[in-house]
């Protein structure tokens, strides 16, 4: 009856998905599904994705987050992975990537696809250099296709595809030299693969065969930014720009197919360049769904680019941006423990949620208005209770008690709210004999 969720809109089919993320997000079904039809929202979900519970993604609907994780060779334990999935869904992300590369990364994947109910993406370019096991300049342009198909058939919703590096943006990156070259770890394998081969990218070249594939298992297709900048320095210049071009182009042509899309950003970017690169993307990809990493708004906080991130992921979703990949206190430095994945979720929640009250998103301000009026009456239970992190809340406050139970360490007998509810209240405030 129809192929992709993008499909059935056009085609005016209410597929069960879509009823879901319209009730989840307090949408009109209809309107949802125009802007299905229209590729500005996406409900990825691959049709043997069987544990899924689907999400829209779409600037119009709630920010949604994305958690990094996978099976590596200084983590190779899949239980201590699937422990941080599981974990991170808890916490709120909607989405996984696994970005899996040692061992058996189908086994992993598997299990996210039939256990896990969240979105799950990955990256085949990196599992294609772990599952061949031969150095890349010999891996076969069919063989890197191969791959997509096998993330298909088990059952992957998006995969971030790096096809917007061809001969001639890599023609143009190395004329206009950068400060840190490419950083995107999947651009950087298919730039090295297409210098030693003289080839042509296979992601660029056979782009109507992926389509096909994603077309096939309703996969959503993340059109990947090779050269997103990895600096201040770099942001904004002729090889990102001339991707998005690349990608602009490319997201027409899937949704020629009805395949669904979104468009991978920045990266690091001057907090004064966010706004602009969101005007220009939603202009050139016609609304399609920004997925940005970051973006970093400055390079000088190993330790805590969570913050750096966030920032920059709140200026972005407010602009347009409807995705937000998390980044974690680890970023730079080394692979995230699980409380470094706790404080990246968390942060990239204050960001999305931020954006979403800048936006009106409907029932976003509303929590901010609970938890105020529980500060208001002092109503700590509730305050930890609303706080997105309520354990650290109820630590912090447990860490250092006050004397009187209804005001906290921080001003004590000096509580404003406290004592302005006295005395509106009629009552005498005295606060030096108290
Ligand atoms: S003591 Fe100070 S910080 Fe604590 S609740 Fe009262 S006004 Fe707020």
């Amino acid at each position: 009856m129809y192929t992709t969720q993008m499909d059935a809109a056009r085609k005016g089919i209410v597929t069960k998905e879509l009823k879901i993320v319209a009730q989840k997000e307090n949408f009109d079904v209809k309107e949802l599904q125009e802007l299905v039809a229209k590729g500005q929202v996406i409900i990825p979900c691959n049709k043997l994705h069987t544990s899924i519970n689907p999400n829209g993604i779409g600037d119009k609907l709630r920010t949604k987050i994305n958690v990094n994780l996978g099976v590596s060779r200084d983590c190779k334990d899949m239980d201590v992975e699937l422990k941080k999935v599981n974990e991170a869904v808890a916490m709120g992300a909607e989405s996984i990537m696994d970005l899996s590369s040692y061992g058996d990364t189908r086994k992993f994947r598997k299990k996210l696809t039939t256990e896990c109910e969240a979105i799950i993406g990955t990256v085949p370019i990196y599992d294609a250099v772990v599952y061949y096991h031969k150095p890349l300049k010999e891996i076969t342009s069919e063989e890197w296709i191969d791959i997509v198909r096998m993330h298909g058939e088990d059952g992957v919703d998006f995969m971030t595809i790096h096809c917007g590096i061809n001969k001639e943006t890599a023609h143009r990156f190395k004329r206009n030299k950068r400060l840190t070259n490419i950083v995107s770890r999947g651009g950087s394998i298919i730039f090295a693969w297409m210098e030693m081969t003289g080839n042509e990218n296979p992601f660029y070249e056979r782009y109507d065969e992926i389509l096909d594939i994603c077309q096939k298992y309703d996969i959503t297709m993340s059109l990947g930014d090779a050269c997103r900048p990895g600096c201040l320095e770099d942001a904004s210049d002729v090889s990102q720009l001339e991707e998005l071009i690349t990608l602009a182009e490319l997201t027409k042509r899937a949704w020629e197919k009805d395949v669904q899309v979104m468009v991978e950003g920045p990266g690091h970017m001057p907090i004064n360049q966010i706004e602009a690169n969101m005007c220009i993307q939603k202009e050139l990809c016609k609304g399609a769904p920004f997925y940005v990493l970051g973006p970093l708004v400055t390079d000088i906080a190993p330790g805590y680019d969570h913050i750096t991130a966030a920032i920059g992921g709140a200026i972005a979703a407010t602009h347009g941006a409807s995705f937000l990949c998390y980044v974690t206190p680890a970023e730079h430095l080394r692979l995230p423990t699980l409380e470094d994945v706790k404080e990246g979720i968390i942060a990239s929640r204050i960001a999305a949620h931020a954006a979403d009250i800048g936006k009106g998103i409907p029932g976003a301000k509303e929590w901010d208005f609970q938890m105020s009026q529980a500060r208001k009456n002092l109503d700590w239970e509730t305050m930890f209770e609303l706080g997105i992190d309520s354990d650290k809340a109820r630590r912090y406050r447990e860490m250092a008690q006050p004397e009187k139970e209804d005001t906290c360490s921080m001003c004590g007998n000096f509580c404003a709210v406290k004592n302005m509810n006295r005395i509106l209240d009629g009552e005498i405030v005295s606060i030096f004999d108290e």
